[in-house]
This record gives C-alpha cells, sequence and structure tokens, in this order.
C-alpha cells in the first residue's frame, strides 16, 4: 500500500510505525493498522498516478499495489522473509517469533 499524507505532523507521526525507524516490536506496525502486507508512506503524491487502484484527495492520496515476497502460510501477509527459517519454511519471520513465543 503508498500512502501520502500532506500533513507533515501527521505524516511523521505515521513515520514512527515503520520498521525502518525502529518500531520492531512486531505489533504496533503501520502496516498492521492498515492490515496490509506494507505501508510505504510517499513524500510526493505523483507516484500514485497511472495506479491500477488509487484514490486521491487535497490531504491524502492511497494506492494498492503488490506486495513483495511470498505469501505466508500462517498469517496470509505477502513478505520477503518467508522461509527464512529452515525449520518453518512456509511461514514468515513474524510468525515464526510469535510461535516461539517471542510476543
Ligand atoms: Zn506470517
Amino acid at each position: 500500500m503508498l500512502l501520502y499524507v500532506r500533513d507533515v505532523n501527521l505524516r511523521q507521526k505515521l513515520e514512527s510505525m515503520l520498521p525502518s525507524q525502529g518500531m520492531l516490536n512486531g505489533v504496533d506496525e503501520l502496516r498492521y493498522l492498515f492490515i496490509t502486507s506494507g505501508v510505504e508512506l510517499l513524500e510526493d503524491p505523483a507516484a500514485l498516478t497511472g495506479l491500477q487502484h488509487s484514490l486521491q484527495s487535497e490531504t491524502l492520496g492511497v494506492g494498492v499495489v503488490k506486495a513483495d515476497g511470498e505469501k505466508c502460510d500462517r498469517c496470509w501477509n505477502y513478505s520477503t522473509h518467508v522461509g527464512e527459517d529452515p525449520e518453518h519454511p512456509i511461514i514468515c519471520d513474524r510468525c515464526v517469533a510469535a510461535l516461539a513465543g517471542k510476543f
């Protein structure tokens, strides 16, 4: 999912919920708020132009694109980390951690 938020303060709050910003507890990431495989915050709504599925207003823009990676057999999210754990070759890293009781 691609998301453009014109309000700078709100965009900064949303950025703090990206895993690249250190939000790695596996629970409070922005993608789980939107129940999607991933969220990319855009600095410019122009990236939404021409997408098959998008919606824009003066203050907000949303676009839907296919996620990278493979579908996790447990949570159905798409992840580039599916299969990294040899003991769990068909699930993502978050599900591996969940099965291990890490959160
Ligand atoms: Zn999973």
